[in-house]
């Protein structure tokens, strides 16, 4: 039984299922309807640097201040949080941030293989799109403040160019005259409807033998090694349970005593109509927004909102980024009738939970995906099953195990 019908929760049945396991795929509100929606559909291999770097207690400050654009929080989540703002203080340690780059790239490297197999398979490859995506800075002192970065892409052998204010007008004539540079992350891919994708990815694990059960998860419980999974309508057995709920997988679990230092960092998006669109995603580092084109339109994403996954929605830094995403673009009127709020469920290593659970057996953990879950979700399906089956991962799982927050 898969519990979670998000793009990690997906993969993972189907890869299951390629292994000759009768799998359900049990969720709430249907496949792809929640984070994995409406995301910026990006499948990245530049994104291999984790929030907990050395250095990060001197933005604590600013961002508990709610004057960022790209952070803010509800302060009455704070004391939830606390957990992982400590966690992601023990994980800034120089050597800690090394080791955690290390396992997020050699993970991260094989997303795109993993993403276009099942692409392909499921007939969604007119969804992908392989010319990269950029970062921009509007100062320059922002991007040269990007040099860093660039050596350690080039130290992991992450293909890039940097960018000038003339070769951004041929490679994206529609962006206004506002950036001085940036940077073109290759060998990244993106997606026009991620939604869609996980559509066509649920719709090919029915075609080739799966189940999806649409039903609220109430509790899971174990007797005599015998699995039931308990939802608002039903009481389900089988012998292996996959946990991957995003976001909501921290409760559940903590009802079965595991300690779970998960941050949901939710982040909102509004389509907007546009006439002379630009070809693939952009990060407006100094606005503090991605904007990514899309099939309903310039799809405008915000940063992180520390806030309780079931809060009410704030679409306060929706509104921050309007005026500065017109300044880059000619945008015209908005195209949803309200903000759209996905979760990140985010570790204070910034690496996914990906293995067996350390108090029950046959209980399995996929969740923790952070900012890159869509990226990641193929290849995470891959290795859970690969572990459930007992064949040998394609690569080293250790990092990825929940026992690293024991
Ligand atoms: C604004 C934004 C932009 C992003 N951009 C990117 C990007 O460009 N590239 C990238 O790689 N990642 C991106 N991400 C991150 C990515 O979207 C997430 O990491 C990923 O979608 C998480 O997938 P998931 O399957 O773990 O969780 P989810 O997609 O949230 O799925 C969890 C599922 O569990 C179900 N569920 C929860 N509770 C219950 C219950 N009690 N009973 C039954 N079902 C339940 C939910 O209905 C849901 O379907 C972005 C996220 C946001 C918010």
């Amino acid at each position: 039984m898969v519990c979670g019908a998000g793009i990690v929760g997906i993969c993972s049945a189907i890869q299951l299922l390629k292994r000759g396991y009768r799998v359900t795929l049990l969720d709430r509100r249907g496949p792809a309807q929640e984070t994995s929606y409406g995301n910026a559909g990006v499948i990245s291999r530049g994104s291999v640097f984790p929030e907990a770097a050395p250095g990060i207690w001197r933005k604590i400050p600013g961002y508990l201040s709610n004057r960022k654009i790209e952070a803010r929080v509800h302060y009455r989540y704070l004391k939830a949080l606390s957990p992982w703002g400590i966690g992601v203080l023990r994980n800034s340690k120089p050597e800690s941030y090394r080791s955690n780059l290390q396992a997020l790239n050699i993970i991260v490297s094989a997303c795109l293989d993993e993403h276009k197999k099942l692409l392909l398979a499921s007939g969604a490859q007119n969804y992908l799109r392989e010319n990269g995506w950029m970062k921009l800075f509007r100062r320059t002192n922002s991007f040269e403040a990007s040099a860093g970065e660039q050596r350690q892409l080039a130290e992991y052998g992450i293909p890039f160019d940097t960018v000038s204010a003339s070769d951004l007008r041929a490679l994206e004539p529609s962006l206004q005259d506002i950036f001085c540079g940036g940077l073109l992350i290759n060998n990244t891919a993106s997606v026009s409807d991620p939604g869609a994708v996980g559509q066509h990815y649920a719709d090919y694990f029915v075609a080739e033998g799966g189940t999806v059960v649409i039903d609220d998860i109430v509790r899971l419980q174990q007797q005599s090694g015998e699995w039931t999974v308990h939802t608002s309508n039903a009481s389900l057995q089988c012998d292996h349970v996959l946990v991957s709920m995003g976001a909501w997988s921290r409760p559940l679990l903590e009802g079965m005593g595991y300690r779970v230092p998960l941050a949901v960092e939710r982040g909102y998006h509004m389509h907007y109509q546009c006439d002379s669109p630009i070809n693939r995603p952009v990060y407006d580092v100094d606005a503090g927004y991605v904007m990514s084109p899309m099939r309903r339109g310039i799809r405008v994403t915000t940063g992180v909102e520390w806030a309780a996954e079931d809060a009410r929605p704030t679409p306060v830094q929706l509104r921050q980024v309007e005026p500065l995403v017109k300044q880059a673009l000619s945008i015209r009127q908005q195209v949803d009738n309200e903000p759209w709020l996905g979760r990140r469920p985010c570790m204070p290593d910034s690496l996914p939970v990906i293995g067996m659970a350390t108090r029950h057996s046959n209980l399995w953990l996929a969740f923790g995906h952070g900012h890159m879950g869509f990226s990641m979700g193929p290849i995470t399906g891959r290795l859970i099953a690969e572990m459930i089956t007992g064949a040998r991962p394609i690569i080293d799982t250790a990092p990825f195990g929940l026992a690293r927050f024991s």
